[in-house]
């Protein structure tokens, strides 16, 4: 027989509470749940809440969803405050806790208990292991449904009375039959799911924590968000959020629920394992042993500008934005609805865009790490230097390459170069280059020597250059000539004009 409990308050949202929320302040929420690293989807989650919060004035918070305590991984949470940090998403207010929140989740199973609209269920494993094998597809957890259950529509009430003393018990929220339950999302429109698709989800535990159902609903409520931004992923959970807005007859927010970001080429989302393959990272800062994007050498304004470009549509070509314009110029009518591909490339010229932005010194504070040891020997010039190989820069772990030309001679030409440039005038173009920068210091002086008397020899000037940086670098890449001489000064540079001589002629 199927009793169902009393019901006693109305199941759906009241306008009243429609107009109130209107009327408050923008409050977006990032709630990770401390089960690992956070994972470049969840840092532009994490961005777009931002966005949409600060756009219009508001704030952002941070929630920590820490009630599945089995999947709950240690240092988890404190690397999530730390990207943040790093990431310059920094939340208005101290992040909230669910775990530290049981007691107003209680609250809330109990009325939903209270007015028929959540019951106990009291199966055990083997009971329910047994129902879905008979019942193979057709089961789905139902309070209206006699799939021969222990629940308190199935049980008499002593029985019923005496498990939940003894606390052997989940809590299921009732999922109504034949009901269309009707949602906008920004993103994508009028959505529609049929109740009778769905189950009657746990909202509380064995161990009486909430599920994430519960304590989402009911934070998002308590904590006044207005809009809800999240991973696609979360949609199948949306009417059951839908529900217990209607049970406990609050307005619910705006949904945005992003589209995932997809591997660079093929078919589905982005792993750590695809990113790994083509050698860049999926976090944004190390863990464990994987590096981050930080570590990669990204700044935090170069990830921040490429994630949300990523899924979003500006109206004009600008590429490069600071998380200032980010906010002026965000529109979430342009959020896109279908996955976007994680480009590196692009994101690395990004990247590339905003270190031009930065100051050399500023740089080397940024690689302090690098710079400090290994670059000491170049004292004040190490200024003067990374100003030199900046616009070579993609990423700030790329000094170690561009500065080798700075610390030693080439220990290997190109080789396709050094075949082109074999000719009998190289060997006189060595020897004026040996001459001119033995005879001054300074690199306009030097450049108009060598202008000179290539002319005099019937030598392009040209010519000279690609042999002389040859000499230098090893490559026709790398920084100005001239400043390199002076930097490097006369005694090195006539060394690595010696050492490619002999190459030539032994
Ligand atoms: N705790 C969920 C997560 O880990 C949050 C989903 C939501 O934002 O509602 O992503």
């Amino acid at each position: 027989m199927i009793r169902r409990p009393p019901r006693s308050t109305p199941l759906y949202s009241s306008a009243a509470s429609d107009v109130y929320k209107r009327q408050m302040k923008e409050r977006a929420r990032f709630a990770p749940s401390p089960t690992g690293p956070l994972h470049i989807g969840g840092v532009r989650t994490a961005l777009f809440n931002y966005l949409i919060a600060k756009k219009n004035g508001g704030e952002f918070i941070l929630r920590i969803e820490d009630t599945d305590t089995d999947r709950t991984v240690e240092g988890a949470e404190e690397y999530i405050i730390e990207s943040l940090k790093w990431l310059g998403l920094t939340p208005d207010k101290k992040p909230y806790k669910q775990s530290e929140r049981k007691e107003i989740y209680l609250k809330h199973v109990d009325l939903l208990v209270e007015n028929g609209q959540a019951y106990h269920c009291f199966d055990t494993m083997e009971e329910l292991k047994r129902a879905k094998e008979k019942h193979g597809n057709d089961f789905k957890y139902r309070h209206d449904k006699n799939f021969g259950l222990k629940n308190t529509f199935t049980i008499s009430k002593e029985e019923a009375d005496s498990l939940i003393a003894k606390g052997e018990f989940v809590i299921r929220m009732v999922v109504p039959s034949n009901e269309t339950i009707k949602v906008k999302d920004e993103i994508r429109g009028n959505l529609s799911f049929n109740s009778n698709e769905l189950e009657d989800k746990i909202i509380l535990k064995s161990d009486k924590m909430p599920t994430y159902h519960l304590a989402n609903v009911v934070d998002d409520n308590d904590m006044k968000i207005t809009s809800v931004v999240r991973g696609e992923e979360w949609l199948s959970s949306l009417p059951f959020h839908i529900l217990l807005y209607k049970y406990f007859s609050w307005a619910p927010p705006k949904f945005f629920h992003l589209p995932l970001i997809l591997k660079t080429e093929g078919q589905g989302k982005l792993s750590k394992r695809d990113a790994e393959q083509q050698g860049f990272p999926v976090f944004p800062i190390a863990w464990k042993d994987s590096i981050g994007f930080r570590e990669q050498g990204f700044l935090p304004e170069g990830l921040i500008n490429y994630l949300a470009l990523l899924g979003w549509s500006n109206e004009s070509d600008k590429e490069k934005y600071t998380l200032k314009e980010l906010v002026a110029g965000f529109d979430s009518n342009r959020i896109q609805k279908s996955g976007a591909r994680f480009d590196i490339k692009k994101a690395t010229w990004i990247n590339h865009l905003h270190i031009q932005d930065c100051s050399p010194k500023k740089i080397i504070e940024l690689c302090e790490g690098q710079t400090a040891t290994a670059f000491s020997r170049f004292g004040k010039k190490l200024e003067e230097i990374i100003d030199l190989i900046k616009e070579r820069l993609n990423l700030l772990s790329d000094i170690q390459k561009e500065i080798g030309v700075f610390m030693h001679e080439p220990s290997d030409y190109d080789q396709k170069v050094l075949q082109k440039l074999n000719q009998p005038e190289t060997l006189i173009i060595l020897n004026f280059c040996k001459l001119h920068v033995g005879s001054s210091e300074e690199g306009s002086v030097i450049k108009e020597g060598l202008f000179n008397s290539s002319a005099e020899n019937k030598i392009s000037f040209g010519q000279t250059m690609k042999t002389l940086r040859l000499a230098l670098a090893g490559s026709l890449k790398g920084p100005d000539l001239f400043k390199m001489i002076e930097i490097i000064g006369a005694e090195e540079t006539i060394k690595r004009i010696n050492k490619l001589t002999k190459t030539l002629k032994p």
